[in-house]
């Protein structure tokens, strides 16, 4: 017996028959045809949208949180390659917790559409998460207060392509006090991804003439989307 190694089961009969404590290493437990590093990874990016949609849906940061019914996040696909970003939530969409979901939402989805995509196949979010009373105009701290949420989105998505959906929309976004007339037909910077700037549906429900300037928007966004 002298000068042979005990086997491990042995081993640990005679430490705990000995009363000592024994620390034993745990395998970690993979499962079968995943390497390791996918069965357990830092943070996913599934786990980011999670923490960041939590973020927003408790968030007090700006006055808003008290006269809202719900905060509105964003939807679609969070791998789309054209980002959609209005202003606010309006009262529609205060009360079903989406973006565009009103009478300008369904206009903006046939803009979508003329695109030649599903709204599914697009991510739609806003520069604010939460229906201003009465929609008003968003405030400055209030765009601050937001600007984190909008930019991890953005992260997260990594667009090809970001539309900014009004004049509100832009001018937040692009940090200038230019009219719309003047921001449309270029292209704009957010970092490193192009933002073109189109009408508002609201605006365009208003004023149906000026559908015909939408639709050299959209085809203007195309093209440089197409020309990258
Ligand atoms: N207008 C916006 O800018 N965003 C919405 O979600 C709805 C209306």
């Amino acid at each position: 017996m002298a000068g042979t190694p005990l086997d491990d089961v042995s081993r640990l009969a005679y430490l705990q028959a000995m009363d000592i404590d024994v620390w034993v290493q745990r395998t970690p437990q993979v499962k079968p045809g995943l390497r390791q590093e996918v069965a357990a990874p830092q943070s996913s990016l599934a786990d980011q949208w999670t923490t960041l949609q939590e973020q927003v849906a408790s968030c007090e940061q700006c006055e808003l949180c008290a006269t809202r019914t719900q905060t509105v996040f964003g939807s679609g696909n969070q791998q789309a390659d054209w980002m959609f970003i209005g202003e606010a939530p309006g009262q529609s969409e205060d009360e079903q917790g989406l973006p565009f979901v009103g009478r300008a939402g369904q206009l903006l989805t046939e803009m979508i559409r003329a695109l030649g995509f599903a709204r599914e196949q697009v991510y739609i979010a806003n520069v604010l998460k939460c229906r201003p009373p009465g929609n008003r105009d968003p405030k400055a701290d209030e765009v601050t207060a937001c600007r984190a949420y909008l930019q991890q989105q953005i992260d997260l998505v990594q667009p090809k392509m970001i539309l900014a959906v009004g004049r509100i929309a832009a001018q937040n976004l692009l940090q200038t006090q230019e009219p719309l007339a003047k921001l449309r037909g270029k292209i704009h910077q957010w970092g490193e991804k192009p933002v073109i700037v189109i009408y508002h549906p609201a605006y365009l429900l208003r004023s149906p003439l000026e559908k015909r300037k939408a639709w050299q928007d959209l085809q203007f966004a195309l093209k440089a989307f197409r020309d990258k």
